[in-house]
């Protein structure tokens, strides 16, 4: 087949890995720089062009679009889209995943496992905002942030008031949550493609750290999961309807709860702790999957 990974820096070990496995299963594989796509939307033959020239027709895509480029990018893919080429990650289900509180809200409906949530911009009764999700300890988060930038563990309820008061002031839209303490600073990653969990990791977070993230200095080891957490994460990423998807999960004492799920799942961590080859893995479930204008959405 040939297939396009969608991706700003062909050195990264994600965009690497995906080459190479594609290639060693006999696809032609480009790699395809998202923010220097450009195109004409109004034609009636929908095309992308790239440097100068229009694009060959793919069979897939696989989009690894940056948290900061989600606006331009998921256009990029909707492009690719109307043309009939199929993506592992839609551009709607991009979208949706991108915004926290839509993937909390759609993910309540259909009542997956959440940590108590509430989500505030200018809330007039902070203390009822925190009484919502059972008080101190809480953890305050910037709706915009990633890679654990953001997010912050306030012991007490004075704490929490005046971090909430500070988000407030540069008017940023914020959740708050229950901390989940028994977690004991891990959670677990589950890397799911179609309707499965291919591979899973528990990150643990450094001494004197709450956040798991292995950009703030977390560890990963592989782990076993049980089917209720297994069954959670298919679910989730069902819900937000991605092909492929890493789902963050904490343990908590009343079952797994779902933090968030993301539509570029890094693949070194993941493949390092398991010794899976998931960019492999990626690839199968393409050539089963696609099917030429088989796009469900469309963009829609
Ligand atoms: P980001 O999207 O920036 O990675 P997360 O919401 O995933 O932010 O939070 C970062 C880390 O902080 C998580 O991986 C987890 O280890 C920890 N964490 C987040 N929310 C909670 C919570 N409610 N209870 C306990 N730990 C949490
Ligand atoms: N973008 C990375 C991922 O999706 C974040 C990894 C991390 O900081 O833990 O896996």
């Amino acid at each position: 087949m040939k297939i396009a990974i969608l991706s700003r820096n062909p050195k990264l070990y994600s965009t690497r890995r995906l080459k190479e496995a594609g290639e060693s299963l006999g696809h032609t594989v480009d790699i395809i720089d998202t923010m220097h796509c450009y195109m004409d939307i109004t034609s009636s033959r929908p095309s992308v062009r790239y440097k100068g020239a229009p694009l060959p027709k793919y069979d897939a895509i696989i989009p690894r679009i940056g948290a900061s480029v989600t606006f331009y990018g998921t256009a990029v893919v909707r492009q690719f889209e109307m043309m009939g080429t199929f993506s592992i990650n839609e551009s709607v289900a991009i979208s949706r995943s991108r915004d926290k509180l839509r993937s909390l809200q759609l993910l309540s409906r259909k009542g997956i496992g959440l940590p108590r949530t509430g989500f505030a911009h200018h809330p007039d009764k902070i203390s009822d905002l925190l009484k919502n999700v059972g008080g101190a300890p809480v953890v305050i988060k910037l709706l915009e942030g990633t890679q654990g930038i953001g997010v912050v563990l306030a012991d007490t309820t004075k704490a929490a008031e005046s971090i909430i008061e500070a988000f407030m002031g540069l008017k940023a839209n914020i959740l708050v949550q229950e901390y989940i303490k028994e977690a004991g600073g891990a959670d677990i990653r589950c890397l799911v493609i179609g309707d499965k969990v291919v591979a899973a990791m528990k990150r643990q977070a450094a001494e004197g750290e709450f956040r798991s993230n292995l950009h703030r200095g977390g560890s990963a080891e592989l782990v076993r999961l049980s089917p209720a957490e297994r069954k959670t994460a298919i679910a989730a990423a069902k819900t937000m309807g991605l092909g492929m998807s890493g789902v963050d999960i904490l343990r908590s004492k009343n079952g797994p709860v779902v933090m968030e799920v993301n539509s570029s799942p890094g693949l070194e961590g993941i493949e390092l702790a398991t010794g899976k080859d998931v960019a492999s893995m990626i690839f199968s479930y393409i050539e089963k999957t696609a099917k030429q204008s088989s796009t469900r959405t469309k963009g829609k």
